[in-house]
């Protein structure tokens, strides 16, 4: 079974992709910490950013190794542990400069359709991202948007990073998300679902009723689990 989630930033789709790859189950791929890892490979390496073809070579060899067991996913690049690199804020600032390149998006979007297809061999895997319904795999089994309100995004967002919601935190968190998810969205769609994607809205619900709400989803479309 192949699950694709995609929502905008803040929304919880990675803590509740994994949620439900582990209550499915099945082997989970964070796409977004893909592009991060890119990101990461190019600051390393010293390539500007805006270079956009020598951001491309760079990504065409990037030694990327993703680890897909929920309960414990990993990213290594180049045999490096770069699981807490890739969430630096120097990270999440600079990302979407690697996203929005074209040939980034077609090679990354190659391996994660490998990946893809290599776990339909066995269980199946939740691939979660900002384009996995749409692009990399608008064939799979369930299609889920995750939602939620810009102020419970903001909220949860900042809470990750700065341990708290204050109107402080929120403020300093507004760059990561919104300003990051316009820049997104100038080569990606995930704020609306596409035809056949059911939208989860996670405002009002907790982290244990969101998970619950897209096994819902996941059962209302294969049916029931023996
Ligand atoms: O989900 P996360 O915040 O870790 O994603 C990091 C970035 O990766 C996003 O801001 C976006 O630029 C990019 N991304 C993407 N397509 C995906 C997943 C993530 O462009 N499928």
């Amino acid at each position: 079974m192949v699950v694709a989630i995609d929502g905008p930033s803040g929304s919880g789709k990675s803590s509740v992709s994994r949620g439900v790859a582990s209550a499915l189950g099945l082997a989970y791929l964070d796409t977004g910490a893909m592009y991060r890892a890119a990101t990461w490979w190019c600051l390393d390496r010293g390539v500007p950013l805006t270079d956009v073809d020598a951001v491309a070579a760079q990504v065409r060899a990037l030694p990327l190794v993703m680890g897909t067991d929920p309960a414990n996913p990993t990213v290594h690049v180049g045999g490096v542990d770069v699981g807490q690199a890739i969430r630096e804020t120097a990270i999440s600032s600079a990302v979407s400069a690697v996203a929005t390149n074209l040939e980034v998006r077609a090679e990354l979007g190659r391996l994660q359709r490998a990946a893809i297809d290599e776990a339909r061999t066995r269980a199946g895997i939740v691939a979660e991202g900002r384009d996995i319904t749409t692009v990399v795999a608008p064939d799979a089994d369930v299609r889920v948007l995750l939602t939620a309100s810009e102020d419970a995004r903001l909220a949860r967002r900042a809470r990750d990073v700065h341990g708290s919601d204050d109107a402080a935190a929120v403020e300093a968190t507004r760059d990561q998300v919104l300003r990051r998810d316009a820049d997104d969205s100038t080569v990606v769609q995930f704020h609306e679902a596409a035809d056949g994607v059911v939208t989860v809205d996670s405002s009002h619900l907790d982290f244990d009723q969101t998970v619950q709400a897209v096994l819902d989803v996941v059962e209302s479309v294969v049916g029931p689990r023996p």
